[in-house]
């Protein structure tokens, strides 16, 4: 007999966006001559940059010749690609980061979902709240939690670090040790950002407890503030004990042409039962190059082209472009009173809905035909809070913002 994975039967049966996305259809199918807005789920509207483009189609015309044809390439992807990273990303801003510690990959969900199988079941796993989904339900997957505790709200098993108004939704170091952290600044879904001796705290807590964090900075691009860090090896001591997710999704609109990375430092130390220390590089470029064939070949070619200074100037412009729509939509709902964090240094605006998330979100979606994110979707912690995302044209904010106003 063919038996399931029992951990399966712990996850939560409604995922976020399957909610709205039937509450959504259910509205369009009574009203089916109002134009939706949706400021929801976090995908770009803009297209690919030009110069992206270019590298694509140059790419794709090698492929069509016998004597520039490329096969499989490098699992960890090509050399052009890992060098320009770590010389553009983190070197040009001081990070001491290695082209030969980067791991191209096809996203940046995939690694943060992934890069938890090279530890132990046995961990104790610490997940902010309210959090990016992906890095709760791969845990509960792999067995590392008990059940969904129907009365906390939450899984038995996770440390939970609490967002809330008191520390701005930059957590607090556990109470209790932990072994893995996951932290994701700027963060989706409560745009905030933190400092550098906020990092500072949690690589020293890292280090004095042998645990390791994983960063997800796939809205690094939005950083303006030149005090406010993009990496976390811009921390001392990081390089021992974080692991850094990057992405071209929201830097570049790779969100539909798929190109990300991860940095494991050669430092980077994980222990054996008998705690003896094992490089998490060895052990993460074992099962890379075992699971992953790598990224396509005119993909990374366009993602080289990100750092072309042509690049540089259009992903400015991009990211420009959605902050100006962020900081639109903040400035609007705190004119209507409303308190707000993010969207300065971040494509979300993170708002205290004073009510029930998705009650504000059914009435948002009902009576304005706009479409945010309910807090409660991320976590407990996210209950009395919705997201809008600035990923949009200026003209739908300033509609979508409009509609708002005449219903709040
Ligand atoms: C969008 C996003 C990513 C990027 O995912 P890709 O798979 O690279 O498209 C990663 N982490 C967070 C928190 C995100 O919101």
């Amino acid at each position: 007999m063919i038996k399931i994975n029992e951990n399966y039967q712990k996850l939560q049966a409604s995922y976020l966006f399957s909610n709205i996305a039937k509450r959504v259809n259910a509205f369009q199918q009574s009203n089916t001559d109002k134009k939706l807005i949706k400021l929801g789920i976090g995908d770009v509207t803009r297209a690919l940059p030009e110069a992206c483009v270019k590298a694509f189609h140059a790419a794709v015309d090698e492929m069509a010749s016998d004597s520039t044809f490329r096969g499989y390439g490098p699992e960890q992807g090509y050399d052009f690609l890992r060098e320009a990273i770590a010389k553009h990303d983190f070197q040009a801003r001081g990070a001491h980061v290695e082209a030969d510690e980067v791991f191209v990959s096809d996203g940046a969900k995939c690694d943060s979902g992934n890069f938890q199988e090279i530890f132990s079941t046995d961990i104790t796993v610490a997940i902010p709240d309210p959090v990016y989904p992906v890095y709760v339900d791969t845990n509960v997957m792999a067995g590392r939690t008990g059940k969904w505790n129907a009365e906390r709200g939450r899984y038995d098993g996770f440390v939970y670090l609490d967002g809330n108004r008191e520390n701005g939704f930059i957590p607090n170091l556990p109470d209790q040790p932990v072994d893995l952290i996951y932290l994701c600044f700027p963060n989706n879904p409560a745009g905030s950002t933190a400092t550098k001796e906020q990092l500072k705290a949690w690589v020293d807590y890292a280090k004095a407890n042998k645990a390791l964090i994983l960063f997800d900075a796939a809205y690094e691009a939005f950083v303006q503030d030149e005090n406010l860090p993009r990496s976390i090896y811009e921390i001392e001591g990081a390089r021992e004990v974080a692991v850094e997710f990057r992405s071209f999704s929201k830097t570049a609109g790779f969100t539909g042409t798929r190109c990300a990375y991860t940095v494991v430092p050669k430092e980077c130390m994980a222990y054996t039962e008998a705690g003896e220390a094992v490089s998490v590089h060895t052990l993460w470029n074992r099962r890379h190059t075992t699971k992953f064939n790598s990224v396509s070949y005119p993909v990374q070619r366009a993602a080289e082209a990100v750092y072309s200074d042509e690049g540089q100037a259009q992903i400015k412009e991009l990211i420009a472009y959605y902050l100006n729509n962020a900081k639109y939509i903040r400035e609007k709902m705190e004119a209507l009173g409303y308190e707000c964090i993010g969207g300065e240094n971040s494509p979300y605006i993170w708002i205290d809905s004073k009510r029930d998330s998705w009650e504000f979100f059914d009435h948002l979606l009902n009576s304005a035909a706009v479409v945010c994110t309910p807090g409660a979707g991320f976590g407990k912690c996210g209950e009395g809070y919705i997201r809008i995302s600035a990923f949009n044209s200026f003209e739908n904010v300033q509609e979508a913002m409009e509609r708002i106003s005449n219903v709040l």
